[in-house]
């Protein structure tokens, strides 16, 4: 992986203005958590308090159907834990975006909540941020146990989002990762409802370094990144950070169109050489349905493009919150 340089003023300028005792805010969106939330919250707790940084933990729940929330309510009482609950599932991107609006810290810790991401590498995060970069985030070492269909899925998709992009996405990226205030400000600033969240850390620029880490095996539950869903986030992140798919049409077009005006040419010449036998069906039938083809499949990519307009244009909100408990809430609620 190529490294950013970033020149050593710029740090030193930026480590000058990080706040001596800054607030740190955890982001865990969680959807049927229920067995590692707990845990994970009180290990994040564990950690920040160790490590003397003053912290909140906001958990937000993305239309679990476990138990996470009765966990997070009744089993966190002593903690700094903010649950944001969603109305319904809305997906990880959207509940990270609902923590990023929520966060009120110096700087934010994105984390997942099933323990893939190692906790105990925050407060090393956390120290880099202090040094003066805003963002760190985690490489991941190895793709290690993931199955080869999705390994060559994710290597397609990479390739295909940064070929000709001038901001390239870096390959193995992972949400976790340490955001300072100002670009958790720059994320909220961004009104799209199409958010595919590695290409907007991207897009946001500042100064950023990455740490090899490694990620653990889920502690309990099951992911819900099925092959769906995984297209699904592929095409939003090719569709909101690519024009190329557009653009291969106009060159395959072009290609097409000068290889049939040489055809042309070619059948216009033996014509005139050697007369016009009626033979030529099977050619017409090729082009025909090749062009056909081709044609379906562009129209289906423009459809792509014009169904996220139209999803733009509606202008709803990219969530809704159904409740928010706060550690003050949590105070005056009466105990049972
Ligand atoms: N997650 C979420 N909403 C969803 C799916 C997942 O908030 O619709 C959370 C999940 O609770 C976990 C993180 O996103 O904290 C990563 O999800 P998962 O482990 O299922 O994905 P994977 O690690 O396989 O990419
Ligand atoms: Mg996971």
């Amino acid at each position: 992986m190529k490294e950013e340089i970033v020149p050593p003023y710029l740090l030193g300028l930026h480590a000058a203005e990080r706040p001596a005792d800054p607030l740190v805010s955890c982001i865990i969106p969680a959807y049927n958590e229920a067995e590692n939330i707990v845990p994970l919250l009180q290990t994040l707790h564990g950690l920040l308090k160790e490590h003397g940084y003053r912290h909140e933990l906001i958990v937000v729940d993305d239309g679990s159907r476990d138990a996470t929330v009765e966990k997070v309510l009744s089993e966190t009482a002593p903690l700094p834990v903010t649950l944001v609950q969603l109305s319904r599932n809305f997906g990880k991107e959207i509940a990270l975006t609902a923590g990023v609006n929520q966060a009120g810290g110096d700087v934010a810790v994105l984390i997942d909540g099933d323990f893939q991401h190692p906790p105990e590498l925050v407060p090393e995060f956390l120290a880099q941020w202090r040094r003066g970069y805003d963002m760190v985030y985690s490489v991941r070492s190895s793709r290690e146990g993931e199955s080869l269909a999705k390994r060559c899925f994710t290597r397609v998709f990479y390739t295909l989002l940064n070929t000709g992009a001038r901001l390239k996405i870096p390959e193995n990226t992972q949400d976790f990762r340490v955001l300072d205030r100002n670009i958790l400000d720059a994320l909220r600033a961004m009104p799209e409802r199409d958010r595919f969240m590695k290409g907007l850390y991207n897009w946001v620029g500042f100064t950023r370094l990455g740490l090899e880490t490694h990620t653990n095996v889920r502690r309990s539950g099951q992911s819900s990144f099925n092959f769906k869903r995984l297209l699904d986030l592929g095409l939003t992140g090719l569709t909101s950070f690519s024009t190329m798919p557009l653009r291969i049409w106009t060159l395959v077009g072009s290609a097409i169109s000068l290889v049939a005006i040489g055809y042309a040419f070619y059948e216009a010449f033996r014509t005139l050489v050697f007369g016009n036998p009626l033979h030529g069906w099977p050619t017409l039938a090729v082009a025909v349905t090749f062009l056909g083809g081709i044609q379906l499949l562009s129209i289906g990519i423009l459809g792509e493009y014009v169904g996220r307009i139209f999803d733009e244009v509606k202008q709803r909100p990219n969530y809704l919150i159904s409740r928010i408990v706060s550690p003050a809430d949590k105070e005056h609620a009466p105990r049972h």
